[in-house]
């Protein structure tokens, strides 16, 4: 996977180039990440890259043309069917689904914003697609652009552990995870469950799917209504909530 990330402030990708699995998918060649700054591609003393937006009003704004000529630097390094995202709040919202859909694409073009937004002309002439990590603001699109280059990364095949791994988490089968434990077997006076020690798959298996039917009725009852369970799943999701009601 190739990320090509247009930001005015590089270094803060550092966060992800040093450290945890996307640093590592770097180091095997797995993933590789440029940046490209749109600072140098402004041609005024003071390498201008924001200005104030037509019409008034509060804040500054990225300046265009400094943005156009960084994505198309960034453009000829990279393959046709590059995909050019503009990380937005206003964009469609990630979820593990459509990250899911986005990690078969290898090759990207990244762009943050920063202050109140970019200049509306560079995702009309420029952006494939807008992507949103949720109904909050953040000061800039980097931080957004880290979320999805992690979240994307972590589903290379064979990047973090077995495809398993990977499907056991929330979200993949439109559940949340089931609680996990370590050792020791006590901490604060509360065991491990009875059933995790028992050394029987099978139960083991049903026990954690029970758990995490609970979890996600508990926690994100919304996820419920959009998936239809298997007559397994409603009668485990019962006996939980008949559980649960009688603590
Ligand atoms: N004025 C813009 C609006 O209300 O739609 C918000 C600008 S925001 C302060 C600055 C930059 O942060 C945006 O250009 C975008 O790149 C990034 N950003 C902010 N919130 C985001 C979100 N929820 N998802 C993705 N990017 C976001």
């Amino acid at each position: 996977m190739h990320f090509n990330i247009i930001s005015i402030f590089p270094k803060m990708f550092d966060a992800i180039i040093k450290y945890g699995i996307v640093s590592r998918a770097i180091k095997k060649n797995i993933i590789s990440i440029k940046i490209w700054n749109p600072r140098d591609y402004t041609y005024d003393k003071y390498h201008t890259i924001d200005d104030r937006p037509y019409g008034g009003g509060s804040g500054m704004l990225m300046k265009a043309e400094p943005l156009l000529i960084a994505i198309e630097h960034a453009k000829k390094t990279t393959q046709i069917n590059t995909k050019i995202i503009y990380l937005s709040p206003q964009g469609k919202p990630l979820n593990q689904k459509s990250v899911s859909k986005l990690s078969k694409i290898s090759n990207f073009i990244l762009i943050c914003g920063r202050y109140k937004g970019i200049d509306e002309r560079v995702i009309h002439s420029s952006v494939d697609e807008e992507w949103s990590i949720g109904d909050y603001i953040t000061t800039g699109g980097e931080l957004p652009a880290m979320i999805f280059i992690d979240t994307l990364s972590r589903l290379i095949p064979n990047l973090i552990g077995k495809k398993i791994y990977i499907e056991e988490d929330s979200f993949c089968n439109g559940l949340l995870d089931c609680p996990q434990y370590t050792r020791p077997n006590f901490i604060k006076g509360i065991p491990v469950p009875k059933i995790l020690l028992s050394g029987h798959h099978l139960k083991i298996k049903k026990w954690k799917l029970k758990q995490s039917l609970g979890a996600t009725w508990l926690k994100r009852p919304d996820l419920l209504k959009v998936i239809k369970l298997s007559e397994e799943q409603k009668t485990l999701l019962s006996e939980f909530k008949k559980d649960w009601n009688k603590k």
